[in-house]
């Protein structure tokens, strides 16, 4: 350790780094040199000049040659433009293309050398130049590592903070990773590892330090969500909620169906949490339509027999209202008192809901992100559940859980989330799973169909809602603009006007609606006043009309298939077999496959996996709304075996009370700081 200075240092020690940098520096997450060190390029280019012959078509190669002609700048289309000039290379003339860099021009003197990274093109003997490299100077690296950069930053930038960054700090870096795991795995020491991020001097030296970045990545990640994990655990800190077990099952027995086994296990597994004094975070995962609303409901109540409160947070308004309008009925001969609590909730009434809240006289709320404003307080919040959780971003799930005195957390979720992503998104919570359907059901019939299908599936549905069904139909995903998002569902909601009126209805929701439009239409619909519901992608999560069989979905490609599973799950909720009809024409095999996996399964897990497969984990779990950590280096699926390696060994260092022996100090001090980190901001 160098006296006077540490890895925790800001980055404005440095030279040349003043307010602005800072300031730039921070929206890239880097304040501190520690976080300088860590911001790994995420590719490398070989800049190491190669011959004509060795050249691969299409690939990106360094070629070095004289300039045999005047560049020339010519403008095409509006305001862009190219610079074309020869190279001579050995006895071949090639043409260097650079497209809008006008100002390379002065770089080109005819008869000088020089040397440009760029794109080959084989068959035109041409370059599509990239970047103009200093012939002479000899420090030119012949590997360039490449950073994801901001506007208000320059690579070149960078790439010198992080040399000055690891000219003076370097021995200040010590080794995190516990000795004994660097040796079973053969990994780097810290120093080496960033050296090597960094600077590699050939591509076999990148991947070797990337080895062990991944490693320890993971390791550290899963060494803090199982330390917080543990302390969340740790008894007196929970609340014990000490329900009352025949009211509760006075309750159940009211209910107009049995439970299925999987949701009478899911209830024991949340009961014997609430019991202890093990605070709960639980994750209750459950294909749409297993049933997750009654769980919630009876888990409410076994807080409130305790004499405490519940809280039930969902994404959208109609949801909400959706979910009090059940409670209420559900509990209406048990006198509780519920209210709900959303944006358009009356300034009046919100006041009542608050006084009640605070003074302990409402006992359930049902709301949306209304729910975690300020001035919403708690007499004694006892279990906080979020429903969708997956539309929540992490701290909104965090500000709910400090509503109350470390209330127990539920979070339901009908994204089922594979292995393989369970165990780094969701680390740090139990999980139940609801694996069974409530019996009766038929599955839900995909199919997909082209564009120019659309009127055979227009005939298919006249059928349907002769049978006195109802159906929906989703307008494409427009995530350019609202308006134009608008636009399109009011053109479909007229072609389908022209299609099934004066015989059926056909109304109308989209997301710029106000929430008691919305709610009207969506009561219309439940009350059969139309038949024909035209819908852009509001309607997504939780809305319950078992009546609705047929769901047509428009440009079905353009959707996240667990989000097409999901909109799915609207219909087949009743006693008749359910159709839903997929139109896309998807440009490539990808888009052919998810079609093709919508077709063949009803099962969500499948769903997600084959979705994880086709997309990555940002798409599968709807990026940072998710709480999926970003991990820099590592990928959890393609990395999984790392993952799950460096869970164990997390495991087995915790279990074992490893963490106070002294070869591990550097991983005890590195975990207090971001556990710390971790529980403020989560
Ligand atoms: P999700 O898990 O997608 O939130 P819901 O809670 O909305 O599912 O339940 C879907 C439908 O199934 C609702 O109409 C609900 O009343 C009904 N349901 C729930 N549990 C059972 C059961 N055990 N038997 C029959 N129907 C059930
Ligand atoms: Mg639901």
């Amino acid at each position: 350790m160098v006296v006077g200075k540490s890895l925790q240092d800001s980055v404005a020690v440095l030279p040349g780094v003043g307010p602005k940098r800072v300031q730039a520096l921070s929206e890239l997450k880097i304040t501190t040199i520690a976080d300088l060190l860590h911001y790994f390029p995420f590719r490398y280019e070989d800049l190491k000049v190669v011959d004509l012959n060795e050249a691969a078509d299409q690939e990106k190669v360094t070629l070095k040659g004289t300039v045999v002609s005047d560049p020339i700048v010519s403008r095409f289309g509006r305001g862009r433009n190219r610079l074309n000039v020869r190279l001579l290379i050995e006895h071949d003339v090639i043409m260097v293309t650079f497209f809008n860099q006008p100002w390379l021009k002065d770089k080109f003197v005819t008869g000088a050398e020089v040397a440009i990274y760029g794109k080959w093109d084989a068959k035109r003997k041409s370059l599509t130049g990239m970047k103009v490299l200093a012939v002479k100077n000899s420090s030119n690296p012949a590997f360039a590592s490449i950073y994801s950069v901001s506007k208000n930053i320059h690579q070149s930038t960078l790439v010198k903070l992080i040399r000055d960054a690891f000219t003076s700090y370097q021995d200040c870096i010590s080794d995190i990773i516990p000795a004994a795991l660097q040796q079973k795995y053969r990994l780097l020491s810290e120093k080496a590892t960033i050296a090597g991020m960094h600077f590699p001097k050939t591509q076999q030296e990148a991947n070797a330090a990337r080895r062990t970045a991944i490693f320890e990545e993971f390791f550290l990640f899963q060494m803090t969500m199982q330390l917080v994990k543990q302390r969340e655990q740790a008894p007196q800190e929970g609340m014990v909620v000490a329900y009352d077990n025949q009211k509760l099952r006075a309750f159940i027995k009211t209910l107009p169906f049995e439970l299925t086994n999987a949701q009478k296990r899911v209830v024991n597994e949340i009961c014997r949490d609430l019991k202890s004094v093990k605070h709960m975070n639980r994750l209750l995962q459950g294909d749409v339509g297993s049933g997750k609303t009654i769980v919630a409901a009876i888990v409410m109540y076994a807080a409130v027999t305790a004499g405490l409160q519940a809280a039930l947070m969902a994404p959208t308004e109609i949801l909400a209202e959706q979910h009090y309008k059940n409670l209420t009925k559900l509990f209406a001969p048990f006198n509780v008192k519920i209210v709900l609590l959303t944006g358009s909730t009356k300034t009046k009434v919100r006041k009542e809901i608050l006084a009640g809240l605070a003074a302990g006289t409402v006992q359930m709320i049902i709301g949306t992100h209304a729910l975690i404003q300020k001035g919403v307080d708690f007499a004694d919040l006892g279990l906080a559940i979020t429903d969708e959780q997956h539309r929540f971003g992490v701290n909104q799930r965090r500000i709910l859980r400090e509503k109350g005195y470390r209330p127990d957390i539920l979070a339901m979720t009908a994204t089922p989330i594979p292995r393989t992503l369970a165990i780094t998104a969701f680390g740090e919570m139990d999980v139940s799973t609801i694996d069974e359907l409530p019996a009766g059901r038929i599955p839900i019939k995909t199919s997909w169909i082209r564009s120019n299908q659309v009127p055979n599936a227009l005939t298919f549905m006249q059928k349907e809602l002769a049978k006195h069904n109802q159906a929906y139909v989703i307008t494409p995903l427009i995530e350019e603009s609202e308006s134009m998002d608008l636009k399109n569902a009011q053109e479909i909601y007229q072609n389908m006007q022209l299609a099934f009126e004066p015989t059926y209805q056909v109304g109308l929701l989209h997301g710029q609606m106000k929430a008691d439009e919305k709610e009207s239409v969506m009561a219309d619909f439940k009350a059969n006043d139309f038949q024909v519901l035209v819908a852009t992608t509001v309607i997504e999560v939780g809305v319950d009309v078992p009546n609705a069989t047929t769901m047509l979905i428009f440009d079905a490609d353009r959707f996240g298939l667990s989000q097409l599973h999901q909109l799915r799950g609207r219909i087949g909720r009743g006693k008749a077999a359910s159709f839903c009809i997929l139109v896309a024409d998807p440009k490539n095999q990808t888009g052919i496959e998810r079609m093709q996996v919508m077709t063949e399964t009803n099962d969500g897990f499948k769903v997600s996996q084959k979705d994880l497969e086709l997309r990555g984990p940002g798409d599968v779990l709807g990026e940072k709304q998710s709480g999926m950590p970003e991990f820099k280096v590592g990928d959890p699926v393609a990395d999984f075996a790392v993952l799950e390696t460096a869970q164990l060994e997390a495991q087995k260092l915790l279990t074992n009370n490893n963490l106070d022996l002294p070869a591990n100090e550097q991983l005890k001090a590195y975990l207090e700081h971001e556990t710390k980190a971790y529980q403020n901001l989560d």
